[in-house]
């Protein structure tokens, strides 16, 4: 047979005349349909050729599997899934949620026109900074605020306005790169700004600053939070106070890429003093940026706050219109930023800052109850509550651990691994943490809602190997 089976497989329009994809015809569209049958013969190709499939179904068989497929996994490349990782800020799951409120304006703004640009007092054109600036100020206490599309491109803009063409001093110890290629030496370079590499990689004092104002004509000197790594041992660093007292009798401007910041001192268990926007810009930095989707919890959006003069100048680069926000981002920053007024309200709606608060026992709990939900509604699997460590993710807080707790389940005929796939492999995917050889459902990450169907996907896997082994 081998690749005689080429031959057999079916034309891409007697698939979609098959009953099986016409019954999808209310929930997809025809293109969709269509390409969903391209996808799945590409496959089937491949299969043919390489050995892995030897013979080809009737049409109606092959139709109904490409019909399953798209159940499985419906219309959209970019879907959502469940994060059962129990890593908060998942860098590859999409960082922060956004909390169903939030989800929901956003929404009401997306789906008509809004007042982007538009003053409705005065009938005429507005400014679409002004729906979030002030509101940012009363929350982190700063002068003046501006939101770009993301972190990096406010780092870029801060140093392209305020450093061009100056001296730029950075501890060699907060050289960071970045996921994604970010890397603040040949950012630095790219905005115009000149570096100063000071001190060494582990220890950096505030008189190599002093040397970088007084020696090498410094104009700024920028902190870099390190945010994806940590440094032990014989290690220092200098603080923004310290930093901003050498700073102001010189002329020179105190910068700081905060990347993950919280806006106020999050309530993790274990976790000691955390620096704070406020706490910065009382400490005298003059600028400070910060992502909006790490630990302030809400869309995707690069925070500046500080100075009115030096916060005047950077909206007036014209790079800010190619770093520009969007309407639906804005919308999901301001609403994040007006429930920050109130820690109750944040603690509900904001989902990271919820997760981010779970203890132990709080995280023990859900994963009893789930555990009980499983053993309810998918008899015939293993599974076990377990202490396990969580983490903040997102390149935020290295080295914390949170203490949590996960559902371990094992699926009698199923390596781990083939488990940890299947779980992907259901119309929303379950991500799960591998871990010695069985896999965790961590509860910290999950959503409301997410525990039914979390049951529903295992029960799916179940299913699976129980028809494989009678066929
Ligand atoms: C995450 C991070 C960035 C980049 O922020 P994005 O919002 O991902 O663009 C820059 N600097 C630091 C220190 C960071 O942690």
């Amino acid at each position: 047979m081998g690749k005689e089976a080429l031959k057999l497989i079916p034309k891409v329009d007697v698939l979609l005349a098959q009953d099986a994809l016409q019954g999808l015809e209310q929930d997809y569209t025809h293109d969709q349909l269509r390409e969903a049958v391209r996808a799945y013969l590409d496959g089937l190709r491949a299969a043919v050729l390489d050995g892995t499939v030897q013979e080809v179904g009737t049409p109606e068989q092959v139709a109904a599997d490409v019909a399953n497929t798209l159940r499985r996994r419906g219309a959209y490349s970019l879907r959502p899934v469940i994060n059962a990782t129990g890593v908060v800020l998942h860098t590859n799951l999409g960082r922060a949620p956004l909390g169903h409120e939030v989800a929901q304006h956003v929404a009401q703004v997306a789906e008509g026109y809004s007042n982007l640009e538009y003053n409705l007092e005065r009938g005429e054109r507005g400014i679409r900074y002004a729906h979030i600036e002030k509101v940012i100020c009363e929350v982190t206490g700063a002068e003046a605020a501006m939101v770009v599309n993301n972190n990096a491109g406010a780092v870029f803009l801060m140093l392209n306005t305020l450093c061009q063409g100056q001296g730029v001093a950075v501890s060699r110890g907060e050289e960071v790169e970045i996921g994604g290629a970010f890397r603040v030496p040949e950012i630095m370079v790219r905005s115009g700004a000149n570096l100063i590499e000071v001190g060494t990689t582990n220890k950096t004092h505030l008189s190599d600053y002093q040397r970088a104002l007084s020696e090498q004509g410094a104009k700024a000197l920028l902190k870099v939070h390190t945010s994806n790594f940590v440094m032990v041992g014989f290690t220092e660093n200098v603080s923004v106070a310290e930093l901003a007292q050498i700073a102001k009798p010189a002329g020179a401007l105190v910068l700081y890429d905060m990347g993950a910041a919280p806006l106020y001192p999050l309530q993790i268990p274990g976790l000691g003093q955390q620096d704070t926007i406020k706490g910065l810009l009382k400490d005298g930095a003059d600028v400070v940026c910060f992502s909006g989707d790490k630990l302030a919890g809400s869309a995707q959006g690069g925070i500046l706050v500080g100075r009115k003069d030096l916060i005047d100048r950077i909206k007036k680069n014209q790079l800010t219109r190619m770093l520009r926000i969007d309407k639906m981002s804005l919308a999901a920053l301001e609403m994040t930023m007006q429930l920050y007024r109130d820690p109750k309200q944040a603690a509900e709606k904001i989902p990271v800052v919820r997760m981010l608060a779970m203890d132990a026992e709080a995280c023990r709990a859900h994963a009893r109850a789930l555990d009980e939900r499983i053993a309810n509604e998918v008899p015939g699997i293993g599974h076990q509550v377990l202490d396990v460590q969580d983490e903040v993710g997102g390149g935020s807080m290295p080295g914390v651990m949170l203490d949590g707790a996960a559902v371990a389940i094992d699926v009698p005929g199923l390596a781990a691994a083939e488990l940890e796939r299947r779980l992907r492999d259901v119309p929303k995917p379950v991500i799960t943490r591998l871990y010695k050889d069985r896999v965790l459902v961590c509860v910290r990450t999950l959503q409301e809602g997410d525990d039914g169907l979390v049951c529903e996907a295992l029960a799916e896997v179940a299913r699976g190997v129980n028809t494989e082994g009678i066929s």
